[in-house]
C-alpha cells in the first residue's frame, strides 16, 4: 500500500516533467506589421516582424487579397532555431490596383503541439504622388532674406515645405487646408544653389516636388574689422572660462568661444523652431529698438584682429542697435517666449516665437522681464539692453530666425516689404473659400 502510493507520486512527477518538457511552449508566435493599417506604397512597403521566443518559428503563409482575388505572396518553412525574423513585403509582382487590400498572415511555431497565429490587416495601396497647386505668384527673394509661398496638396501628407539646397523649410497647414511656407535664401547658400522647390510626401511615402516662379535678388555681404584688445580679453573672457576650463590663454579661449560656442548656440536655434506655432501670432511691421543707432548689420563678414594680426573670421547675422545703457527693449511683435536665459555668446537672451517658423531674438541683455511660455504683445517691454555674452559695450543684438537659421531682420522692420511679401499674398489666399 505504502509502496503503491510512492510509485504513483513518482509517476506523477516524471509524467508532468515529460509533459512540461514537450508542451512547455504553449505561446503562439507574435507578429506586428508596420504600417498595420492606412496607406502604403511599394516605395515604403509594409514590414512584418515575427517572434517566437520558446520553440522558434516554423511555417509562414502570407496571402494578399484585393477585389475578391487572393494571391499567395510567401509560403515558407524555417530551419529549427529561428526565433525572430523581419520580412519586408515586396508587392511589386502582384499587379495591384490603387485601393483597399487585405494581407493575411499565418505563422506557426516548432512546439510539439504547434501553436499558430493568424491575422488579417486592411491597408490602402497608393502609388499616386500628391498633386501640388501653388497659389502665390511672384516670389522676389533677396539674398539672406525670406519669401512666402502658399499651396494646396491633393491629399493628406506626412510633410510639406520648401527645400532650398540642404535646408528644409516646413509648411504649416491653415484652417482652410492651404499650406503656408516661409522660406529663405540662406546667407551662406550660393546664387546657383538657390533653387527653392515645394516638396511633399503623402502617407504612403509617395513624394512630389513642384517648382514655382521666383526671382533671386543678390545682396552682397558687407565687411568689417573687429579689433580684439587685451583689455577686452581681460574683461570679458573670465565670463566664458566655465565653458572651456582647460583653455587658460585668453586669446585661445576667445577663439573657442567665438567658434565652437557660437556653433553650439546656433545649433540650439534649430531645436527651438520645433516650438513654433502653426499660424502667424504677429501682425504688421516688426518694431525696432527706439532711438537707437545702428552699429552693425546683417551678413557682415567680420575679420577679428589681435595686435594687428587676423586671428578669426565670422559672419554677423543680426542688427546691432545702440541706445542709452540699460534701455528698455520692446517685443518687436506679438508671440510666445520660447527662450529666456543666459545663452552662450548671446549672453542674457530672449527668443519670441511668432509662428510659421519665424522667431525674433534679443541678446546681450542686462535683465530679462519675461519667462518661457509667456504670451507677449507687440511693444511690451521684455528686458533691458546690456553687454552680456560676446559684446564689447551696451547694445541690443536683434535677430530674426526662420526655421532655425538667422535671416535678414531689416525686411521684417519694413512695412512695405511685409505688405508686398507677406500680407499681400496671405490675405487673398486666406479669403478664398
Ligand atoms: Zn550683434
Amino acid at each position: 500500500m505504502k509502496n503503491h502510493a510512492i510509485m504513483i507520486v513518482l509517476l506523477l512527477i516524471v509524467g508532468s516533467a515529460i509533459g512540461y518538457f514537450f508542451l512547455r511552449d504553449n505561446k503562439a508566435p507574435e507578429m506586428t506589421l508596420s504600417p498595420a493599417n492606412g496607406a502604403f506604397s511599394t516605395k515604403k512597403p509594409p514590414v512584418l516582424t515575427l517572434q517566437d521566443a520558446d520553440a522558434g518559428l516554423k511555417t509562414l503563409v502570407i496571402s494578399v487579397s484585393q477585389d475578391g482575388k487572393i494571391t499567395e505572396l510567401i509560403n515558407k518553412t524555417w530551419e529549427r532555431g529561428i526565433k525572430q525574423e523581419e520580412i519586408t513585403l515586396s508587392l511589386e509582382k502582384l499587379s495591384l490596383k490603387n485601393g483597399a487590400l487585405q494581407i493575411n498572415v499565418k505563422v506557426s511555431d516548432n512546439a510539439t503541439l504547434s501553436n499558430q497565429t493568424e491575422q488579417s490587416f486592411s491597408l490602402e495601396y497608393d502609388t499616386k504622388p500628391p498633386v501640388i497647386s501653388v497659389l502665390t505668384t511672384a516670389h522676389n527673394v533677396y539674398e539672406g532674406g525670406a519669401g512666402l509661398t502658399m499651396f494646396r496638396v491633393s491629399e493628406a501628407v506626412k510633410y510639406a515645405g520648401v527645400q532650398v539646397s540642404d535646408r528644409f523649410f516646413p509648411a504649416y497647414q491653415q484652417g482652410n487646408g492651404v499650406y503656408a511656407c516661409l522660406f529663405a535664401w540662406p546667407h551662406n547658400i550660393e546664387r546657383s544653389a538657390f533653387t527653392p522647390r515645394v516638396v511633399v510626401e503623402d502617407l504612403a511615402g509617395n513624394q512630389r516636388t513642384g517648382g514655382f516662379y521666383y526671382q533671386p535678388i543678390p545682396r552682397p555681404p558687407t565687411t568689417d574689422q573687429i579689433n580684439v584688445s587685451q583689455g577686452f580679453l581681460d574683461n570679458k573672457m573670465p565670463d566664458f572660462q566655465q565653458f572651456y576650463p582647460e583653455t587658460t590663454d585668453p586669446l585661445q579661449l576667445f577663439l573657442r568661444v567665438n567658434g565652437e560656442l557660437r556653433a553650439k548656440n546656433v545649433a540650439r536655434l534649430n531645436e527651438l523652431t520645433a516650438k513654433t506655432a502653426d499660424r502667424p501670432l504677429w501682425e504688421g511691421a516688426f518694431l525696432r529698438l527706439p532711438n537707437a543707432a545702428p552699429r552693425a548689420g546683417f551678413n557682415d563678414k567680420r575679420d577679428y584682429l589681435f595686435n594687428g594680426q587676423k586671428v578669426d573670421h565670422q559672419t554677423h547675422l543680426g542688427l546691432d542697435l545702440a541706445s542709452l545703457a540699460a534701455s528698455p527693449v520692446p517685443a518687436s511683435n506679438s508671440g510666445t517666449v520660447v527662450l529666456a536665459e543666459d545663452f552662450g555668446i548671446y549672453g542674457q537672451c530672449i527668443i519670441i516665437d511668432h509662428g510659421l517658423g519665424l522667431q525674433s531674438l534679443y541678446s546681450h541683455l542686462s535683465s530679462i522681464d519675461v519667462a518661457v511660455g509667456d504670451q507677449i504683445t507687440k511693444g511690451q517691454i521684455i528686458g533691458r539692453t546690456g553687454a552680456t555674452g560676446m559684446a564689447g559695450g551696451d547694445h541690443l543684438h536683434f535677430g530674426i530666425i526662420l526655421a532655425g537659421i538667422e535671416i535678414n531682420p531689416r525686411e521684417w522692420l519694413d512695412g512695405h516689404w511685409i505688405q508686398d511679401n507677406f500680407t499681400g499674398k496671405w490675405n487673398p489666399v486666406m479669403a478664398q473659400p
